[in-house]
């Protein structure tokens, strides 16, 4: 067994044992305090060279100087959990009713903190400096922009950034990658049909709104498969559709919201120009009228081919070739993105499902689990890049 791997056998006890902690008191986006208060004790215990805490709600930044010449490297993990209601019968269950974490946050957290317990040891050994963002509400997709205003990019500048998802989706054992887009933007759109209500009896007299939302929610449905490229990443979802009181009562407005996700700038104008000329132009012929408006959400996170390939590299050291996925991504999106848009770096994801040991139930589910074996892998790889990136000569 080599060092590295050593290194983090040694600590794999206690990095499961942080991460029970912070499943059974998850917290939602923006009241991650209990959180940030042991982030923050943990983080003083490690003996990191500066440590902020309150950085764009309840953030943590910390900063560790190593003994030799290199670059900075941020590593970056996000803290809150979901409203939800755990259902898994666990010992470490969730203590607070109605929250759960069950997207993994309690995994990064855990693995982002031994990796800097690990790398605040062997200091003297590390080229450069390692910086790190516990970001609070990523889902909410809040909590990234505020970290970056206080300037967590700066002071010292970071050259490049990682991250990981923890990823039900994927065996644990296993971890997916790719150069360029993994994760997918997202917008959110409104449309507001307003017709003209009244009696069930008497449809001549109204505008029903009901049906011209139907028709909408319909035509809505062949923009991504008979107008955008096959194989081009599109998603129009209409998630909510809300019209109607009762069985006898005309709707004089109907209410509609989707999710629109693409990776390309094109394909997002592209998208969120047709939804309102189709939503308008049926709304039009339809006697009613239509309100449209977009949510902007967070960009597609986009890998740096360079500094994938740093961490491909990492994975195979780690994982062996049979369990490195290239090319692979997905249409969900996460707050990273504005992260990777101001630096190159990149996120992967590690595997963390199996449906033996029962952990097979997908993200944001109330029986979601991780294979907790997924753990120490990830923080041996995170090590591996680490003093890889902070030696580089070019990124791009
Ligand atoms: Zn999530
Ligand atoms: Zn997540």
């Amino acid at each position: 067994m080599d060092e590295i791997k050593q290194l983090v056998e040694a600590q794999r006890e206690k990095l499961v044992a942080l991460r029970r902690d912070f499943h059974r008191h998850p917290e939602l986006a923006f009241q991650e305090q209990r959180t940030a208060n042991i982030v923050e004790a943990q983080l003083r215990t490690a003996g990191l060279d500066e440590i902020r805490s309150g950085v764009g709600g309840y953030g943590v930044w910390g900063v560790l100087k190593g003994g030799k010449p290199g670059r900075t490297v941020l590593v970056r993990a996000d803290i809150d959990g979901l409203p939800i209601e755990e259902q898994n019968e666990v010992d470490y269950r969730s203590e607070n009713k109605g929250v759960m974490h069950a997207c993994g946050h309690d995994g990064h957290t855990a693995i982002a903190l031994t990796l800097a317990a690990i790398l605040a040891e062997r200091r003297e050994e590390i080229p450069g400096i390692v910086k790190f963002a516990f970001q609070p509400a990523e889902e909410l997709g809040a909590g990234a922009k505020p970290m970056l205003a206080a300037g967590i990019l700066h002071e010292p500048e970071v050259d490049t950034v990682i991250g990981l998802h923890l990823w039900n989706n994927l065996q644990a054992g296993k971890l997916g990658i790719c150069n360029g887009p993994i994760f997918a933007g997202a917008d959110t759109v409104e449309i507001t049909v307003k017709g003209k209500g009244g009696h069930g009896a008497q449809p001549h007299q109204t505008v029903d709104s009901l049906v011209v939302g139907a028709e909408i929610v319909v035509a809505l449905q062949t923009l991504v498969s008979r107008e955008c490229q096959p194989g081009e990443t599109a998603i129009v979802t209409v998630g909510s559709f809300h019209a109607g009181s009762a069985s006898n009562i005309i709707s004089e407005e109907a209410k509609l919201a989707l999710s629109v996700r693409s990776v390309k700038p094109e394909t997002r104008q592209y998208l969120l120009r047709r939804i309102e000329e189709i939503a308008q132009g049926i709304a039009g012929a339809m006697r009613a009228k239509c309100e449209f408006s977009v949510r902007p959400g967070v960009p597609p996170v986009i890998n740096d081919p360079t500094v994938a390939d740093v961490l491909r590299r990492a994975a195979l050291a780690t994982l062996g070739a049979d369990n490195v996925l290239d090319n692979f991504s997905t249409t969900v999106s996460d707050d990273m993105g504005y992260f990777l848009e101001a630096k190159p770096g990149c996120y992967f994801l590690m595997g963390s499902g199996n449906a033996s040991g029962g952990q097979a139930f997908p993200h944001h589910h109330p029986r979601f689990d991780l294979d907790e074996s997924c753990l120490a892998p990830a923080v041996e790889i995170m090590i591996r890049a680490i003093f890889e990136l902070n030696q580089l000569e070019k990124i791009n």
